[in-house]
């Protein structure tokens, strides 16, 4: 598996999100897609500003739409990865769908993260998924440069 996401997963996840980067608009740049076994399942983007709801993460349309494919409300065979380490309602939601692999690109600000969950939340559940930061410069610029373009049409 390690080869396979190294050799593959890893890679494809860095070539789709650098062409939807070059693509641009309105959507913090976070990505994600999540595989079950070796086969990509589902792939989504943020799409909070299209539809002005501010929970429509990626890492939520992606869990939804793997669901929806597989047919069953937790998904114990899958991985999922994304470009900046899931928000505390995505790492909800990663929970109770059982992911039992997430892989992040950036680390998200201390206590704002899947990784900051506290340990009594870690350990009050059966469950907790194997968290993976494997530090990607395209996710680092991508995110950066979002946020500086925002800062100058905002200000
Ligand atoms: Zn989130």
């Amino acid at each position: 598996m390690d080869t396979f996401l190294n050799h593959k997963i890893l890679p494809d996840f860095l070539n789709r999100m650098e062409s939807l980067i070059l693509l641009g608009g309105e959507e913090i740049p976070s990505f994600t897609r999540i595989y079950k076994h070796e086969e990509l399942i589902a792939e989504s983007s943020n799409e909070v500003e299209k539809n002005s709801d501010s929970s429509f993460h990626s890492e939520i349309l992606c869990l939804r739409d793997a669901k929806e494919k597989i047919g069953t409300r937790y998904l114990p065979e899958c991985l999922l990865i994304t470009s900046l380490e899931p928000c505390l309602m995505c790492a909800g939601t990663i929970l109770l769908s059982r992911i039992p692999k997430v892989i992040y690109l950036l680390p998200a600000k201390q206590g704002e993260g899947i990784s900051s969950l506290s340990i009594e939340t870690i350990y009050s559940r059966n469950f907790f998924p194997e968290l993976i930061c494997i530090p990607a410069e395209m996710s680092k610029e991508a995110f950066k440069s979002f946020f500086k373009a925002r800062r100058k049409k905002f200000n």
